[in-house]
This record gives structure tokens, sequence and C-alpha cells, in this order.
């Protein structure tokens, strides 16, 4: 599958309110909302389904999608929801990519307001820029005002993207993506093929770097030829084999090296690591 290209046309459900009727999103043949009455990017994450009775942002919680840029591409990826403790024990939260000190009793209440839309709770939809200007221009946003709006993908998403791709990979469903940790108790074994390429310790090295916050700098929707390749080999759900994830160095001879790491469905990612 290439990049999201979205159906939108009016939807089937009355919406009985001051926003007008509601559009309906399907990517492909799969339906993603049928309740999408505005689509203004002044929250963070966006609420991309909004409720069905009267169509006011949040009076429904869920139906969320983080909204990032990554070059020329647009991703809708799961909201950042994620309990972490700080040097000093504190309990934190991210919530919109950043870090904020919740009281526990608001963490479960943030959970289900953000809750995901859910075609992109295991992976990330990509978007062209010129789809997505489609899009908003359709649903009565202004494509330019919007899009000045769209944050880049930092390095911690990067990171959380990247391990919210692991359970497809191994051909699971988890409401919570695993840690790096989780992830590495189920590699089998890490290959580089051919074995004596001179990149191969770097892909190596470029592995752990990856998970400590490298940037996406662009996405396109073919693997790219390879000089160097490094398989992960990962333990599946029974009965389903093996997953393997390539990481890709196309030739070193010509240009500069590039590493490539597979974003799901079909597309491809290149990778700055940061030094
Ligand atoms: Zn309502």
């Amino acid at each position: 599958m290439v990049f999201i290209v979205l159906d939108i046309r009016p939807s089937e459900q009355a919406g009985g309110s001051d926003a007008g009727p509601p559009f309906a999103l399907r990517a492909g043949e799969t339906p993603l909302t049928e309740t999408l009455f505005c689509l203004d990017h002044q929250d963070d994450p966006v609420q991309v389904s909004q409720c069905p009775h009267c169509g006011t942002p949040w009076c429904a919680n869920g139906g969320c999608v983080l909204v990032r840029r990554v070059g020329a591409r647009i991703v809708w990826m799961r909201p950042w929801m994620e309990a972490y403790a700080d040097e000093s024990g504190r309990y934190n939260f991210i919530v919109g990519g950043e870090p904020v000190f919740l009281p526990t009793m608001d963490v479960g209440w943030l959970a289900q307001r953000y809750a995901p839309l859910p075609f992109i709770e295991h992976e990330p939809a990509w978007f062209s820029e010129t789809d997505y200007r489609e899009l908003l221009r359709r649903v009565g946003a202004h494509p330019d005002e919007v899009l000045s709006r769209i944050k880049p993908l930092s390095g911690g998403e990067t990171s959380y993207l990247l391990r919210c791709l692991m359970p497809s990979l191994w051909g699971e469903r988890r409401s919570d993506p695993p840690s790096w940790a989780v992830c590495d108790d189920r590699t089998l074994r890490r290959n580089i093929e051919p074995a004596v390429h001179p990149e191969g310790q770097e892909l190596l090295k470029a592995v752990y770097q990856l998970r400590q916050g490298a940037s996406l700098v662009d996405v396109v929707d073919r693997a790219p030829e390879f000089g160097a390749r490094l398989l992960e080999e990962y333990d599946t759900a029974p009965g389903r084999g093996i997953a393997r994830l390539g990481l890709v160095v196309p030739s070193a001879e010509t240009r500069e090296s590039e590493l490539w790491h597979w974003a799901g469905r079909g597309c491809w990612a290149r990778v700055k690591l940061s030094s």
C-alpha cells in the first residue's frame, strides 16, 4: 500500500448540528469515520471523529490522531500517551508529545479523551502534502493556516512511532506499544547482508541510535535498493513463524551513506541519526 488516499464524501449519518452535516472518510476500503464535522489543528492531538449527535469537538471522547510533518509528508499517528518516571522518580506523562505532570486521577480520563482513531492505532498513516491539502479544503479548513501549525516529528515521537509498528510486524495487536526492552527480548538474531559490507558495523550502531531518537527526514512508498541490509528476526505469535524487519543502507559508492527504515504499509523512511 502506498500513501493514504482518502475518499471524502458527505456522511450518510444525519448530523443535527450547527456544524453542518458530517463527512465520511475512507482510506481505500477501510472506513475511518462517519462523523467528521471539522478538522482544525488547534488541538494536539487532533480529534478527527467528533460527537455524532452535535458535532462539537470533545463532546465525545476518542477518534484522535497526532498530526506531524516529516519532510513533504504528513503523518497521522497514535497519540503519544505514556507514563514515565523522571530522575527524581516523579511520575510524568507524555501528552501531545510534551511531558506534563498529572495527578493519577487525570491519567485514565486523558487516555479516554485521546483514544486513537482505530485505523492508526497500530500503524501510522502517511499522506502527501497535496492530498492533505485536498482533505483540509474539502472539510472547510484553511490549508495554508493548518499546515503552518503542524509540528515536525520530534526525536522522541520518532522512537514512539517505531515502537508502535513492532506489534504489527509480529502479527499482533496490543493496546500499548512495547518498550525497546520488550522488542530486544523478542529478537532472535541480527543478520547483515552482505556479511562483509563495510557499512555493516554502522548498521548495528544505527539500531541503538534509532532508539535514542533519530529524525525521519522523508518517507517514500517503495523500498530503496540496498547496498547493505540489516535484518532483525523476531519471534512472532505462535504459528506465524519469524518476522523480519529491514534496515537498509543504499550503495555507499556513489553517494553519501543513507539509512532507511520500514515505516508501515509499504512506506520507507529516510533516517538521520543524531551524532
Ligand atoms: Zn455531542
